[in-house]
């Protein structure tokens, strides 16, 4: 599987005689990071109402987190993530994509990846990792199960999902989104931060219900 670190290595390579173009190129990915999937349109629409609340004044971006180690690149499109399902309840977690104007985003994709009902990340394959599009009113469904606090190279977390946004052409952001239910928990996560706490939501055939809007920075 090719890397960013092993095309950057294949590179290396050849610097000594084209630095030139090499320099160019890595200045480019550096503003914007090598797109991982297509832009193709928006998915397909959301069923779930979600109400959106004029924005008053500017919205502030939501703010980027570590990937971890834990990131695979090309996850397959899906919105339920969830392989091999073990019994454990749905979470649904539903949102908009947002400019910070409050616009809705459509057609951005979310690329979601957490650990399964045991606290582990598929290094191998794609349990529990997908990608999808907001919808054309700029809206985006998860159906997952709750992710596990884990340790991992001596680092305690609390419960998380990773989550990489993008629009065309445009920058990622990549960051985390937490329980809110695990306040005691997260307030020890020193990655943690409260404005990345997904908002309850209410129930619906019995799949609990999570909200979260993201917000992206102008480009
Ligand atoms: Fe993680």
């Amino acid at each position: 599987m090719s890397t960013r670190r092993d095309l950057l290595a294949g590179f290396g390579v050849a610097a000594g005689s084209v630095a030139w173009p090499i320099a160019t190129l890595l200045a480019a990915t550096a503003r914007f990071p090598l797109v991982a999937f297509e832009f193709d349109g928006p998915g397909p629409d959301v069923e779930a109402t979600l109400s959106l609340s004029q924005a008053n004044g500017a919205l502030a971006p939501t703010i980027g987190q570590t990937q971890g180690p834990f990131y695979t690149p090309r996850s397959p499109r899906r919105r339920d993530i969830r392989d091999a399902f073990p019994g454990d309840s749905a979470l649904i977690v539903t949102g908009y994509v947002l400019d910070t104007r409050g616009r809705p985003l459509a057609g951005h994709v979310l690329d979601f990846w957490q650990t399964d009902d045991a606290a582990r990340y598929d290094g191998a394959g794609y349990r529990y990792r997908g990608h999808q599009y907001t919808d054309r009113r700029g809206r985006f469904e998860l159906i997952t199960i709750a992710p596990r606090p884990y340790t991992a190279g001596g680092q305690w977390r609390t419960a998380h999902v990773h989550v990489k946004v993008q629009g065309p052409g445009a920058p990622i952001l990549t960051t985390q989104i937490y329980l809110p239910e695990l306040s005691e928990l997260n307030a020890v996560d020193s990655v943690f931060d409260p404005s990345l706490a997904m908002a309850e939501s209410g129930s619906q055939d019995g799949a609990r219900r999570l909200r979260y809007d993201f917000v992206l920075a102008d480009a």
